[in-house]
């Protein structure tokens, strides 16, 4: 039996390299070989060149300058140089740190790593719709606050921060601003120096590049900003991160910086329509609700919430026909809701009920629709089968019901 094709709504996860990314690449498998540090040859100088315009590249995607890219293996590792490394070179100005309980884990974790070794964290609720609290970041700034990371998108929920406006409390305070920018570069304008963040952690795989290669934009005048290196060696990239270039993702990396800042704007719209076809259309259906402002949300993001569905098991009746994410999280042995839609005040069963649909430059409209059919069949289907959505219907208050183990 013929297989069909699976139809990808992950692009949030991952995305696909573009075929033209994939090309520009494949010379530097072969004769373009070198490593891109070696000086007395052709070998190293063709590498450090094909580097050289990568970061011109992503450069001018961001409307920066070149030497403010610095080069890591992706944006768990920029995030990692960004905090640690600010933590690290300011500590003679303080040692607290704000940021959301929303963010990535490549975050989450780093500032779980900087509590040992002495950081203060904040970290901040947000509202109902996924944002900050304005006044909360800033009532959150004391003489001890190096630095505010907050990101750009948020990778469940597709929420944009409020980032000229964090950036301006930030620069009031005389306090440093991270963003993992992660969702948003390449896919909406993140500019930095213009916005007035300072450092800014993305990588090439959320954007149509290859896996394991990523940067970190580090602000090199007003303000001059530097990091300490969380890898000895050879004193690659400014001495910031050190060991060989990985030369054919980093060219890779550039081409798809290029393709994305050509192409951002039509890709957006045309996707943005296609997300809200799915997303009006599923809405439509009883007990749904869309998670995170939509009206500060990435164009290509939805995440819905199936009352009375469990998430898990609507998956399993697309019966592997469309790769979409849960808001339940695997850890071990048990599923956790989500922390993004917790940390939004979503109960833990309308949290376990949600899907996250992320489209991308390769999503077809056939797709769409085809989800769209698969999706609805599933959610119908799993509430048929369930006397909860059955009491439910005949009306039962659902809150008042005293469930007992026996
Ligand atoms: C994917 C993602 C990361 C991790 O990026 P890697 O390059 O895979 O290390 C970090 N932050 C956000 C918001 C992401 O979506």
């Amino acid at each position: 039996m013929e297989r069909r094709r699976l139809i990808y709504l992950d692009n949030n996860a991952t995305t696909p390299c573009d075929p033209r990314v994939v090309d520009t690449m494949v010379p530097y498998f072969y004769e373009k070989h070198g490593n891109a540090a070696s000086r007395s040859h052709q070998f190293g100088w063709e590498a450090e060149d094909a580097v050289d315009y990568a970061r011109e590249q992503i450069a001018k995607l961001l409307n920066v300058e070149d030497k403010e890219i610095i080069f890591t293996s992706g944006a768990t590792e920029s995030n990692n140089l960004a905090l640690k490394g600010v933590f690290e070179m300011y500590a003679k100005k303080g040692n607290h740190i704000i940021t959301a309980e929303t963010e990535h884990k490549a975050i989450l974790d780093t500032c779980k790593h900087l509590e040992k070794a002495g950081a203060e964290i904040t970290y901040l609720k947000v509202q109902e719709d996924g944002l900050v609290n304005l006044a909360e970041l800033e009532a959150a700034i004391k003489p001890s606050t190096i630095l505010v990371s907050l990101m750009w998108a948020n990778n469940e929920t597709g929420v944009i921060q409020p980032m000229r406006e964090i950036a301006q409390l930030c620069e009031k305070h005389g306090v440093l601003f991270h963003s993992d920018a992660t969702q948003a570069v390449g896919k909406i304008p993140t500019h930095p120096r213009e916005i007035g963040v300072h450092l800014m952690s993305f990588t090439a795989h959320k954007m149509y590049g290859p896996k394991g290669v990523g940067a970190l934009y580090v602000s090199r005048k007003n303000p001059r900003v530097k990091v300490t290196a969380q890898m000895d060696g050879g004193g690659h990239e400014r001495g910031m991160r050190s060991g060989t270039l990985n030369v054919p993702g980093i060219v890779g990396f550039g081409k798809a910086a290029e393709i994305a800042m050509h192409e951002m704007a039509q890709d957006a719209e045309r996707v943005s329509k296609l997300r809200d076809k799915l997303e009006h259309t599923l809405t439509q259906m009883e007990e749904t609700k869309v998670n995170g402002n939509i009206n500060s949300r990435m164009p290509h993001v939805s995440n819905i919430s199936f009352k009375h569905v469990e998430g898990e098991g609507l998956m399993m009746t697309f019966n592997q026909n469309i790769a979409v994410s849960s808001g339940s999280a695997c850890t071990s042995a048990s599923l956790e809701p989500s922390y993004v839609l917790v940390s939004m005040g979503l109960g833990d069963d309308l949290a376990h009920s949600s899907i996250r649909f992320s489209l991308g430059r390769f999503t077809t409209e056939e797709e769409v629709d085809q989800a769209i059919e698969l999706v609805r069949n599933g959610v119908n289907h799993m509430r048929e089968l369930s006397p909860i959505w059955e009491m439910y219907k005949e009306g039962v208050d659902l809150t008042k019901i005293e469930w007992t183990a026996h």
